[in-house]
């Protein structure tokens, strides 16, 4: 038994998304039935239906930046109700046994997260599909509660822009007394900025022009530098503790490293398309590391959200209906989002 809800989606590789149906499954014991108000374009979103990473399952409904409301639950469902307002990020499922699913850390599940869209339930084989649709059915556990004070639209994009920049600033211990780059100033550049500067970090913006400044500095930046200019790789050489690169492409990793002091740390979320290089001695020298975070487990995100709202922050984001996702695409590869676009999913609803 299934049920038939309206979503976009890429057909075939590369090709515009457009209007179609889908099937979602009737909620089994533990499940909750998410009636989708938002869903946040992650730059992943584009990776994946352009296989920029790897071959996809098409047709693709991307979206794992999901805010709604619970409109109905299995009966074994204990942690949400109906007219609960909730959220559901990149996975939806893990095999709940492994080391890593038991430390909260289910991003990193030995048998494989189950991603919340272009993955297969291996329950059943079928592929899944994100939030880029009215409705979604997601297990209780792998369900977020959005807090009061957080919109659901400016709630949406923390679901993966979020506990990707909360995650590593906190790993990194970030806060009151240290320097912060943030590299690209895009959906999780912009979220970096808040959570980095909420935390009490210097927080400096590395942006390749200087468009984004006055941006950059109302989000809580203390400091804006363009990369066009080659003097910023010498005037702030040895600079910081920390750079989180949130760049959808490959950047100079040895010109980057070089900003970093002694002990410092490079840590990636950004996922380039392409194979990167860099030359050892830049670390060894200076006792650097070159490290990587993939966004968080359901703990973390729920620890992040409580954060936010603590911190009265959320998303800036660009509402759109879902016809014009095709354009908002356009926009983010060119560097031109302020700063996350999120599909009005009433929309799809007309
Ligand atoms: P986004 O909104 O497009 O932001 C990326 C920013 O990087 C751009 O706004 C731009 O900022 C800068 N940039 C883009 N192209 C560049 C280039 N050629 N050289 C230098 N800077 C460039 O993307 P996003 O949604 O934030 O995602 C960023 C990356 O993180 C993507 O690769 C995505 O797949 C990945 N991601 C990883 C995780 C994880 O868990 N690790 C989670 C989510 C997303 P400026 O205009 O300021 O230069
Ligand atoms: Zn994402
Ligand atoms: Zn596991």
């Amino acid at each position: 038994m299934s049920t038939a809800v309206t979503a976009y989606a890429a057909p075939s590789p590369k090709a515009p998304l457009e209007r179609t149906t889908i099937e979602r499954r009737e909620p089994r014991e533990h499940d909750v039935v998410i009636e989708i108000a938002f869903t946040g374009i992650c730059h992943t979103d584009i990776h994946q239906v352009h296989e920029g990473w790897a071959e996809g399952i098409f047709p693709m409904v991307p979206g794992h930046e999901i805010a709604g409301v619970v409109a109905a639950v299995g009966p074994g469902v204990t942690r949400h109700s109906v007219g609960d307002r909730v959220g559901v990020g990149c996975f939806v499922d893990s095999c709940r046994r492994c080391e890593y699913c038991r430390a909260g850390e289910e991003q990193f599940c030995r048998e494989g997260a189950v991603w919340t869209y272009n993955a297969r339930d291996p329950r059943t084989d079928e592929p899944t599909y994100g939030g880029y649709s009215t409705h979604i059915v997601v297990d209780e556990n792998y369900v977020l509660r959005i807090p009061d004070g957080l919109s659901l639209d400016e709630a949406a994009p923390l679901m993966c822009a979020g506990i990707t920049t909360y995650a590593p600033l906190a790993r990194w211990e970030t806060g009151p007394g240290s320097k912060v780059a943030v590299v690209g100033l895009g959906g999780l550049g912009h979220m970096a900025v808040k959570i980095g500067h909420a935390r009490g970090a210097e927080v400096t913006v590395l942006s390749q022009s200087t468009r984004k400044r006055d941006d950059g500095l109302r989000l809580g930046a203390d400091h804006f530098h363009a990369t066009a200019d080659p003097a910023v790789f010498t005037d702030l050489a040895d600079a910081f503790d920390l750079i989180l690169n949130t760049v959808s492409a490959d950047l100079d990793l040895d010109a980057y490293l070089g900003l970093l002091r002694v002990d410092g740390a490079m840590v990636n979320v950004g996922l380039p398309e392409t194979r990167s290089a860099l030359l050892l001695s830049t670390l060894v020298m200076k006792r650097r590391s070159l490290a990587g975070s993939n966004i968080g487990g359901i703990r973390q995100t729920q620890e992040m959200l409580d954060f936010c709202a603590r911190h009265r922050l959320a998303a800036d984001v660009e509402v759109i209906p879902a016809e014009q996702i095709n354009d908002a695409y356009e926009r983010v590869v060119a560097s031109d989002v302020r700063y996350r676009f999120v599909v009005d999913v009433a929309s799809l609803r007309e």
